[in-house]
């Protein structure tokens, strides 16, 4: 039976795991889209153009949010993040899940929004604060004082958490990764995710009637 696609989003403070665990998503399931962001800030080493964000200047984001292009955006460290409408519709039309690595302002943007009744919103907590920076040193990617920010920022995201739909502490990855999956699998099955289930019983009462 077709199914309708989901919004998967996924927020936590930044180093509790978020990228890690959609990369093992879209492992598992490589019919899985990345939602891939805009955003006005400056690429890290490593990170490629329309692969990890789309890197654009800020003028251009803004006319983009004018536009209506973007499906949610926030400022988030001094830059502009958005996500773009036009990939997302094409591929929940098509039953495709998109995947979103988003912070809370763009999750309640996206849980407001009409596609509501589509969306799994998913929030990582770390198991303790001295691990989650221990993680940010630990990944390398940022100075002290960027760390520093992040670190200063993450109480901002966590008072966050209770306005998910699930909230997974990120503590041991292999068994984070089998809840995800769990929890993806359960709501694909949500009845508004499985638009042929009308015909299909209708079908079974045609025939139910046939046979009485
Ligand atoms: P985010 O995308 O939320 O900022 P990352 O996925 O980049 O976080 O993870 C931050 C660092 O923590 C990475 O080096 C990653 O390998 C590591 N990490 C993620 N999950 C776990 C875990 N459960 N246990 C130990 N290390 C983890
Ligand atoms: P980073 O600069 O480390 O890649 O991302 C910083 C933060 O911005 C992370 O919390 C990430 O989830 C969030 N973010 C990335 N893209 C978007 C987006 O398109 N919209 C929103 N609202 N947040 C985003």
């Amino acid at each position: 039976m077709k199914r309708r696609g989901l919004l998967i989003i996924l927020s936590s403070p930044s180093g509790a795991g978020k990228s890690t665990l959609a990369k093992r998503m879209r492992d598992w399931d490589p019919d899985i889209r990345f939602s891939v962001s805009a955003t006005t800030r400056a690429p890290r080493p490593g990170e490629v153009d329309g692969r990890e964000y789309h890197f654009i200047d800020e003028p251009a984001f803004k006319s983009q949010v004018a536009d209506g292009e973007m499906l949610e955006h926030a400022h988030v460290f001094g830059n502009f993040y958005g996500s773009p409408r036009g990939p997302v519709q094409e591929a929940i039309d098509t039953g495709k899940d998109v995947l979103f690595d988003i912070d809370w302002q763009g999750a309640q943007q996206i849980t407001n929004s009409t596609l509501s009744a589509h969306t799994l919103s998913i929030f990582l907590l770390p198991p303790s604060i001295r691990e989650l920076r221990h993680r940010l040193e630990k990944r390398a990617q940022d100075d002290p004082a960027t760390i520093a920010r992040r670190m200063d920022k993450s109480w901002d995201e966590i008072s966050h958490w209770g306005s998910y739909d699930y909230v997974l502490v990120n503590d041991n990855l292999d068994a984070t990764e089998e809840q995800l999956k769990t929890i993806i699998t359960a709501t694909r099955l949500r009845r508004s995710q499985q638009p042929d289930l009308t015909g299909h019983v209708r079908s079974l009462q045609e025939e139910f009637e046939e046979l009485s």
